[in-house]
């Protein structure tokens, strides 16, 4: 006996992306979460473009959202690189910035608006397995259970759901960790994200040079969300306090942003970043991982609310052609094997070279060199800045497209 056609377990962007366009698809989804909403999830809380072509394909109204314009990076030089999102045909030229208690609210609220059916305050402890192994629903730590013909591990980084399956993360794929704090500030309206590209472990410029970066994402409710993140790459991962270096990191920024101990708002928070593919395939029979249960966090910058969102998409596509052919099925069946297929379509190719960036910038003098002399260069900014964030069209429509595609073409898919 089904209560639905999907389970869906985790209710953040992957899982609220999952249940939204499979409910669209006419489905009967049970999207289930742990936590009572709203809930705060540790996060730089920044929506490049990509994640706001998302929101626009899912109807989510962001219209009174701060926006952003671009990025304002800081790399070796006293100045910054002012760099606009692009204008390009499949992206707008926005992104925005929401704290994610209010975010995850409000795409929980929308899967339910299509006709989701979320229950808060449900925690996951297991799949159910039929006599051949099958993922058929999921237990619960009240000792309830749910049964569907498909499961979405949408459980985040903790990937409960996978691991119970003994999915373990692929050791040779990137791992970042971030923390991020907020700290009330007059500039806490400014529609620019700020990134810097250069962190020591002690005095700038006379200690080691750390793969990372710090951010400085203005919130636009009297508070900026700043942060850092650090590579597994990096010898010093592991061996940092990262809570120490972002106040290290802090007491270097102009006074004016304010990010000084009166004006921090609420504790430090830490968590790690599964980058790269690291738990594939993304597809065991009856059970479809998506966001970070999958590893989807891109390794070139630490972002993964728009492949937790775009994971959903393309995963909802394929379970509706599943469950229209009959789960069980062998066509059924293709459908869902196909979903792996399409996530490395979208980004093999772009995560691999992430893959290969992390290493290079693992190595300081290479950091050194890229950041002293290379970034400088005309032009040389604004490609880094699309290859980054992921922003070309495809089919490409100008030149920084094309070098992109053409970098991507030398590379197997991850
Ligand atoms: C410090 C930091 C800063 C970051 N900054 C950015 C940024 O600025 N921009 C960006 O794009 N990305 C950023 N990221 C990455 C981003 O936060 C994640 O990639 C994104 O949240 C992934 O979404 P998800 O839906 O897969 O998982 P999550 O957002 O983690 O959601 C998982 C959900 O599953 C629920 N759950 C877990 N276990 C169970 C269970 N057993 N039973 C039921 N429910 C369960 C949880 O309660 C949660 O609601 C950052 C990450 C960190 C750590």
């Amino acid at each position: 006996m089904s209560e639905a056609d999907v389970i869906v377990v985790g209710a953040g962007p992957a899982g609220a992306s999952t249940a939204a366009h499979l409910a669209t698809h006419g489905r009967h989804v049970l999207l289930l979460d742990k936590a009572h909403f709203p809930r705060e999830k540790v996060c730089g809380d920044g929506l490049t473009p990509r994640a706001v072509r998302e929101l626009d394909l899912l109807g989510v109204d962001h219209s009174t959202w701060q926006r952003n314009v671009g990025l304002r990076i800081y790399a070796h030089r006293p100045y910054p690189y002012l760099l606009r999102w692009p204008d390009l045909r499949d992206f707008p030229p926005v992104g925005c910035v929401r704290r994610r208690a209010d975010f995850d609210q409000t795409l929980a609220d929308h899967a339910v608006a299509r006709g989701a059916d979320f229950r808060p305050g449900v925690t996951v402890t297991g799949p159910l397995l039929d006599d051949h192994g099958r993922v058929v629903g999921v237990t619960t730590k009240d000792g309830r259970q749910f049964h569907a013909p498909v499961t979405v591990a949408a459980d985040g980084n903790s990937a409960r759901l996978a691991l119970a399956l003994g999915l373990q993360r692929r050791a040779s794929r990137p791992l970042g960790v971030a923390v991020r704090a907020y700290y009330t500030s007059p500039r806490h309206d400014e529609d620019w994200l700020e990134s810097w590209l250069e962190l020591w472990d002690g005095q700038p410029g006379r200690s080691h040079l750390l793969p990372g970066y710090g951010w400085i994402f203005p919130a636009g409710d009297g508070t900026c969300n700043v942060g850092l993140g650090l590579e597994s790459t990096s010898p010093a991962f592991g061996h940092t306090d990262y809570r120490a270096l972002l106040r290290r990191w802090l007491a270097t920024t102009p006074e004016e942003w304010g990010f000084r101990d009166a004006c921090q708002v609420g504790p430090i928070g830490s968590a790690a970043l599964p980058m790269g593919f690291h738990r594939p395939p993304e597809y065991r029979p009856g059970l479809v991982l998506v966001g970070d249960a999958a590893g989807l966090v891109s390794p070139f910058n630490g972002e993964g609310i728009s492949y937790a969102l775009e994971s959903g998409r393309h995963a909802a596509r394929h379970i509706a052609a599943a469950l229209a052919a009959g789960v069980g099925t062998r066509p059924a069946e293709r459908a869902l094997e196909a979903y792996p297929a399409a996530l490395r379509s979208a980004w093999g190719r772009h995560f691999r070279l992430g893959n290969l960036f992390l290493e290079l910038i693992g190595r300081p003098e290479i950091m050194k060199l890229a950041s002293h002399y290379l970034l400088p260069l005309p032009g040389v900014a604004q490609l880094v800045h699309r290859t980054l964030a992921n922003l070309v069209d495809d089919p490409p429509s100008n030149v920084y497209d094309r070098i992109v595609h053409l970098l991507r073409s030398l590379v197997p898919s991850a």
